[in-house]
Parts: C-alpha cells; sequence; structure tokens
C-alpha cells in the first residue's frame, strides 16, 4: 500500500493590488468536501488516501502572513500527525505572494520536504500562470501544470500530477527534472491557448509530454503581475533519463521564445473612450467589453467604477455591468427594497488608489442571497444594469447570469471584470473589446513599476538575445 496524503494552497497574487488577500477569501475544503475534489485517487486499491486539507481563494493581492502560516501549520500538523508517508500529492497555483516572503511556494513546499523526509515522493500541480523556481522544484519531485488558458483542463492536471506520483512510487524510482526558465513575461491576454501562436506551442507541450521517453513536460507562462526575482515563463520537463528531459525542455522553451513577438491581444484594444465609443458605434447586437484594469481573476479589486462612469458619461444604451464588489451598497439596496431609488456611492472602497466613489441615482431591480458568493443587488443606473456584490466575484459562466435572471444577450453592452473572455462568453459573443482600464492588474505590465523581476526581460527589454540553457535539479 502507498500512503500519500494531499491538499495545499492554491492563490494567484497581484503585488501591485493594494487589498490584501485574507482567510475569507478562500474555500477551505477538508473532509468530504475534500475527498470528493480527489476522487480520482480512491478508487486505486494500493493507495491509502489522505486528504488532509486544501485552500483555493479568488485571486487577489498578497496574502496576510498570519493567514498563510495558520494553512500551513494545519497542513504540517497534519502530515505529522498521520506520518511516514510515502506520497505526498500538492494541489497549488504556484503565483502566491504572501507579505514577509520572496517565494511563498518555496516556503511551503520545503517545510512539507522536511516534514516527510527525503524518500517520500512529492509530486505539485500547478496552473500555467504559477512562477516556477529553482527552490521549488529542489523540493519536489515531479510537478505538471494545466495546458489551456482559459482553464479548461484544472480537474484533468490534478489526476495528471496524482499518476505521475504513482507511476513513480510503483516504479519505485525518482525521474530527472529539467528546469529552464525562460526570460519572459507575457499576460495571460496575450498567450491564451485558444488562439495562435498559443495554440501551436501548447499543441507542442501535449506532443513532447506523450513521448515514449518522456514522463510529462510543462510550459508556464508564468502570472505578469506580480513584481518578483521568479515572475517569468518556465519550461519543466520529466524522464527517467536527464538528456531526454533537458532536450524536451530546451524544444518547449524555443519554440515559446521564437514566438514571443507573435503573442498579441485575441481581440481589439484601446483607452477606456475609445472602447466605450467603438461598443456605441457596434452594429453587433451585443458587444462584450473588458473592463482589463480591473480584471477581478488576476487579482483586482472588482470596484474600481471608472469604466461605469465612462459608459454613464458616453449615454450607454442598454446595458450589463458585472460586477461592482461594495458591500455597502448590496446592504443599502437590501434595506430599500426591490422598487427603490436611491443615492448611492459606487465602488473606490477597495481599490483607493486606482477608482474612487462614483455618485449614482439607481432603481433597485433585484434582491439576490447566492450563499458563499454572497448577496447580490441588481441597481439600474440610466440604462446601465449593474450586478452589485457582497464579496469580490469574477462573472465567468452564463450560469451565473441565468441564476440572477439575466440574459447577456438582452442587452447592447456587457462590460466585464475580466481580461480575455472566459469560454461561455467566447462562444455567444457577437464582438469583443478590451478596454486598457486603471486598477490593479493594467493590461500592458510594461506601464507598472517593477522592481524585483530579472532583467533582461521580454517585453520589458525587446533587443536581447538567449540561448536555452536547461539545468538538471
Ligand atoms: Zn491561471
Amino acid at each position: 500500500m502507498w500512503k500519500i496524503a494531499a491538499g495545499g494552497i492554491a492563490i494567484e497574487c497581484a503585488t501591485f493590488a493594494p487589498l490584501p488577500s485574507e482567510l475569507s477569501d478562500f474555500d477551505v475544503l477538508r473532509g468530504g468536501a475534500l475527498r470528493e475534489r480527489y476522487a480520482f485517487a480512491e478508487r486505486h486499491r494500493d493507495v491509502e488516501f489522505v486528504p488532509l486539507l486544501q485552500a483555493h481563494a479568488v485571486p487577489g493581492g498578497v496574502l496576510r502572513r498570519s493567514v498563510y502560516a495558520a494553512l500551513k501549520q494545519e497542513f504540517l500538523a497534519g502530515l505529522a500527525a498521520s506520518a511516514p508517508w510515502d506520497g505526498v500529492y500538492l494541489d497549488m497555483h504556484g503565483a502566491m505572494a504572501v507579505a514577509g516572503l520572496d517565494d511563498a511556494e518555496a516556503d511551503f513546499i520545503r517545510a512539507v520536504r522536511a516534514a516527510v523526509g527525503p524518500n517520500c515522493l512529492i509530486s505539485a500541480s500547478y496552473d500555467l500562470h504559477g512562477n516556477l523556481s529553482a527552490a521549488v522544484l529542489e523540493a519536489l519531485d515531479l510537478i505538471t501544470a494545466y495546458r489551456t488558458a482559459p482553464h479548461e483542463d484544472a480537474a484533468e492536471t490534478r489526476v495528471r500530477a496524482f499518476q505521475l506520483l504513482l507511476h513513480c512510487l510503483r516504479a519505485g524510482r525518482r525521474p530527472q527534472k529539467a528546469f529552464l526558465p525562460i526570460p519572459a513575461l507575457l499576460s495571460g491576454e496575450r498567450t491564451m491557448t485558444l488562439v495562435e501562436p498559443g495554440k501551436s506551442v501548447y499543441a507542442e507541450v501535449a506532443r513532447v509530454s506523450a513521448e515514449e521517453a518522456l514522463l510529462d513536460a510543462s510550459l508556464l507562462v508564468g502570472f505578469t503581475w506580480a513584481d518578483q526575482a521568479r515572475s517569468q515563463a518556465a519550461a519543466v520537463a520529466l524522464a527517467w533519463d536527464a538528456d531526454a528531459a533537458q532536450s524536451a525542455a530546451r524544444r518547449l522553451a524555443g519554440a515559446y521564445w521564437d514566438a514571443r513577438h507573435a503573442f498579441g491581444f485575441a481581440v481589439p484594444t484601446g483607452t477606456v473612450d475609445a472602447c466605450v465609443s467603438q461598443a456605441l458605434a457596434s452594429t453587433a447586437s451585443t458587444v462584450f467589453l473588458s473592463d482589463s484594469g480591473d480584471n477581478v481573476t488576476a487579482g483586482a479589486a472588482g470596484d474600481v467604477p471608472f469604466m461605469l462612469e465612462r459608459l454613464l458619461a458616453q449615454g450607454a444604451p442598454r446595458t450589463l455591468y458585472a460586477g461592482m464588489a461594495d458591500a455597502a451598497a448590496v446592504a443599502a439596496c437590501f434595506r430599500a427594497g426591490v422598487g427603490a431609488r436611491l443615492d448611492l456611492r459606487l465602488g473606490g472602497a477597495l481599490d483607493p488608489v486606482h477608482g474612487r466613489p462614483l455618485p449614482v441615482t439607481g432603481l433597485v431591480q433585484g434582491l439576490h442571497e447566492r450563499g458563499r458568493a454572497g448577496r447580490q443587488a441588481i441597481l439600474r443606473v440610466d440604462r446601465v444594469d449593474v450586478i452589485l456584490t457582497e464579496r469580490r466575484l469574477a462573472f465567468t459562466t452564463l450560469a451565473q447570469f441565468s441564476d440572477l435572471g439575466l440574459d447577456p444577450l438582452a442587452y447592447r453592452i456587457v462590460c466585464l471584470k475580466l481580461g480575455y473572455l472566459f469560454p461561455d462568453f467566447q462562444r455567444i459573443a457577437p464582438e469583443a473589446i478590451m478596454a486598457f482600464s486603471p486598477g490593479a492588474v493594467d493590461a500592458r505590465p510594461e506601464t507598472l513599476p517593477f522592481h524585483n523581476i530579472q532583467r533582461p526581460m521580454y517585453p520589458f527589454d525587446r533587443d536581447f538575445d538567449w540561448s536555452p540553457d536547461p539545468k538538471i535539479l
């Protein structure tokens, strides 16, 4: 029997975001809920599977040290309580930033290694937006990352990380790990895998990974909005043989590097006013407009009202604005009730650096209790329906709208606090535009004040040569 522990901490932290991430931003899974997440691990007769704790959060600002310390402590205590272990599966993101720690994942995974000892095998799954470091790779034995962005293979990646672990336990061997950091730091909006060149580059990841000599291969684009020394793209390859691992890492890194100039935005972009004008002038039945600087899925606060102000100022036609995190405004709407008209100052509280409260007069159209997602209110201001949310919330699926009785396609403009459109919207959007709006995750990271990333780094530096030199760790 292989005794395997599982869990981890998964959060993506934008270091430019003024709002710290708190325990309340996490879903912390234990017991039955965690067993459900890892149902794939239960069906092996040679495995004694022990899920300990997994905490995953909506992307946000830098995580409070005490919150991180408490989650880490609980996980380590779980390991200590049932030691010894044959394997550990770590369910991570890879772009966690903790106040006072340079490399939070390295801190966590090293502590896990220290707890389980050198003979235990450790396997991790990462988001491809994780910033992988040599320190992390040295502390673990196996790692695999998502291969799609927008992410449609999160569950599949967790299964793969677990299968890799089991495969190596059964084989009684540790693989060679080739690590190749790439001096490029491109945003998720430029590196989607649905469009070229991301599509071809990621097809190569799957192809290389399937080769007989390889156990697995990953290409991480990294997370742009983290001003840390480890922020950059990276290729990783796992094989029994060091040469095979190095050669695969070199091929993947080369494919990414060679394509670097071709990574662009998948949709037209522009300033807020230009994009709003373009949406107003469009003949499309509905235009999806991304408020990208305040993109909640990249860690922004989601309460910068700048685009709402510009939409109202330009006399927007029937528009859906999703959403605005403002607990006080939601409370006021609930107090007033459906049909009430009230004066409110919206947003600007969570991210006062990039936004200031916007005074509006609106009519309460709907009130909804949504469990863990919190209370939501729909407020009509002129012809704009603003979804106010009690908690920071990204609107990424159509179900979130139908749940509120709303049909995005019934509106002329749908303004979302996203960068790239998530698959549900991509499938139905007659037209999409992305605005370079103000916020903690400006879609042009070259304009942000980075101090800690390695240089030279594309696209911050453009005119330099690089030759891939993978290391075995
Ligand atoms: Zn991601």
